[in-house]
């Protein structure tokens, strides 16, 4: 029986305390605070963890500078310090990075009040990052060529901070975490509705999107966490909110890389909105829109494109302007954002706030999570755990906790064991694709304790500290994780949410590469053709 058998099998025989419906950020927190804390928890995704909003996102963990323009001051507050816990917490997925950002001259404030927001920024930051910095036009010029400020007045410079793989790796971190913490965990299950059963407990239906099989799960509480499909589970279950979601959608480009330093260039598109073009190893990512869309499985269009290229090229001085024969790969995502049920006609879009609300039913054991974002998962963790806790689940307490937190990457000493160990492999000698970092350093980040067992690997044979495809960093000795550990279905999952290969590798190059048919091998098994061209068939 494979892994994912066994999980369904437990799912479906299983009384739980809460089962989760949503394997994006807002419901892999949910899982890994509420499993650390002893609750007996189930967590299922339609599609694959994170295979939805979690994967398109800017990959910033951010304070929200622009929201002091709205005088969102305790939105920022609250933002710059979940930045900060994540920041600590996550000292490698999670780093400080300079964003640079050019005034207008046609900009509505003067770049020196622009340059007291950073300082004011900076102080509802708690001073936790470096200081910002004013730029003459001609300081501008010199610290990033590539910039166009023939029509700027300057430019400031101020810290936040990203994430270093993808957000989808980011919340996948979160599912592992609670699965080693006792949760059981399914993508690919798609919950139909959630009934009440006499005795009190909710029966869940779920359809197997693998094999088309129809199943329930029982559980004292539901939480659902179903991002942009919030609203219809809610209705299929016929509960009602006071909060409801409505769409912004939001893309980015990537490109091959338009400057070699590590800063995130911010602009001012047309529209007045902050975009970006934001390091991705050897590939720039620009983006992104805000558009209002009432239907969240929604593409890229045309007009999206040009959009992004025109913006980007009028600031930029590039030899050959960007087309749309650069663009390596895409991301399209909807930012689903809470609203109250009575404002839901004549609100202000671009200032809606992107808060998050985690809503109890009144009446039942049942809960929605509504909007939110990624800086802000630890604080929906919490939050999530406090609700269950109101609704008579006994849960482990933050103290009894403390020496094992539920979130954050293992200790200080876990850390420099492993660099020992590493070091006499030389893992800090090999470096990634287009990078500077070393393999010591990626094997950490991606995976924490496990990367122990890489390291035997590696000593019983040199050729898994080898990329598998050339220019991408993937290294043989992750193969056997992945394939074991990682809760792989099709392989672009492996790709897209586990990796970030299949954003910087073209997908002629993925398709030529005899490296691919080797991850399949070793991920699939005899499944292996059946995935490539399942991959490359769409
Ligand atoms: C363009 C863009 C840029 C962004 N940039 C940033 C940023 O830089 N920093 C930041 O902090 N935030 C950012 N965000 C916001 C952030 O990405 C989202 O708020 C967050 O990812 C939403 O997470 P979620 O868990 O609510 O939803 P999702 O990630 O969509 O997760 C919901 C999950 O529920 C599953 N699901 C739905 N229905 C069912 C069902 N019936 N049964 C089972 N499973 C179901 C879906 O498959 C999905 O995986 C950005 C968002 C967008 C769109």
């Amino acid at each position: 029986m494979s892994t994912r058998e066994q999980n369904i099998e437990r799912l479906s025989s299983t009384h739980f305390d809460v089962l989760i419906v949503g394997g994006g950020i807002n419901g892999a927190v949910s899982a890994a605070a509420l499993a650390a804390r002893g609750v007996k928890v189930g967590l299922i995704d339609g599609r694959d963890f994170a295979g939805f909003t979690s994967q398109q996102s800017s990959n910033l963990i951010w304070g929200g500078i622009k929201y002091l323009e709205t005088y969102e001051f305790a939105l920022v507050s609250k933002l710059c310090k979940a930045r900060n816990t994540l920041l600590k917490h996550y000292p490698s997925a999670v780093e400080e990075v300079r964003f640079l950002t050019s005034i207008p001259k046609s900009f509505r404030r003067h770049p020196r009040l622009v340059w007291a927001g950073t300082w004011l920024y900076w102080l509802m930051g708690r001073g936790y990052t470096k200081t910002p910095d004013y730029l003459s036009t001609r300081r501008l010029k010199q610290e990033e060529p590539v910039i166009n400020t023939s029509a700027c007045r300057g430019g400031v410079e101020y810290s936040d901070a990203y994430l270093h793989d993808n957000d989808a790796r980011f919340v996948f971190n979160f599912v592992r975490s609670a699965n080693d913490k006792g949760c059981i965990a399914c993508n690919y299950l798609s919950a139909e509705k959630a009934v009440r059963d006499t005795d009190g407990l909710w029966s869940v239906s779920v359809k197997d999107k693998v094999d088309g099989n129809e199943f329930a799960i029982r559980s004292r509480i539901v939480i659902n966490a179903a991002g942009a499909f919030v609203d219809n589970f809610n209705t299929a279950s016929q509960i009602n909110t006071q909060y409801q979601h409505i769409f912004s959608k939001g893309i980015h480009l990537i490109v091959p890389k338009i400057t070699d330093s590590k800063r995130v260039l911010a602009f001012f598109a047309d529209d007045g909105r902050l975009f970006f073009a934001i390091p991705m190893g050897e590939r720039t990512c620009i983006g992104t829109t805000d558009t209002p869309v009432s239907d969240p499985n929604t593409p890229v269009t045309e007009e999206d494109r040009d959009f992004v290229l025109d913006n980007i090229n009028a600031r930029l001085d590039l030899s050959e302007p960007l087309t749309r024969d650069d663009i390596i790969a895409e991301r399209c995502g909807v930012r689903p954002l809470a609203v109250e049920n009575e404002s839901e006609s004549g609100v202000d879009f671009l200032q809606l706030s992107r808060k998050h609300v985690v809503e109890r039913d009144p009446d039942k054991p049942y809960m929605s999570i509504f909007g939110g974002k990624l800086t802000d998962c630890l604080n929906v963790g919490d939050e999530v755990c406090q609700k269950v806790a109101e609704m008579g689940i006994k849960l482990v307490s933050n103290k009894a906790l403390e020496n094992t937190q539920w979130y954050g990457e293992p200790g200080t000493e876990q850390h420099l064991s492993y660099c020992q160990r590493a070091r006499t492999l030389s893992l800090d000698e090999i470096r990634l694709p287009g990078s500077n970092e070393t393999l010591l350093v990626r094997l950490w980040r991606r995976y924490g304790m496990d990367a122990f067992r890489m390291l035997d690997q590696i000593e019983q044979d040199r050729t898994q500290a080898e990329t598998v495809i050339k220019g991408a960093a993937l290294f043989r000795c992750e193969l056997r994780h992945l394939g074991e550990k990682e809760m792989l279905t099709s392989l672009e999952d492996l790709l897209h949410r586990r990796t970030k290969i299949g954003l910087v590798v073209s997908r002629d190059t993925l398709k030529s590469s005899v490296g691919t048919m080797e991850i399949c091998h070793s991920v699939f098994g005899e499944q292996a053709q059946i995935k490539f061209d399942e991959y490359f068939s769409r």
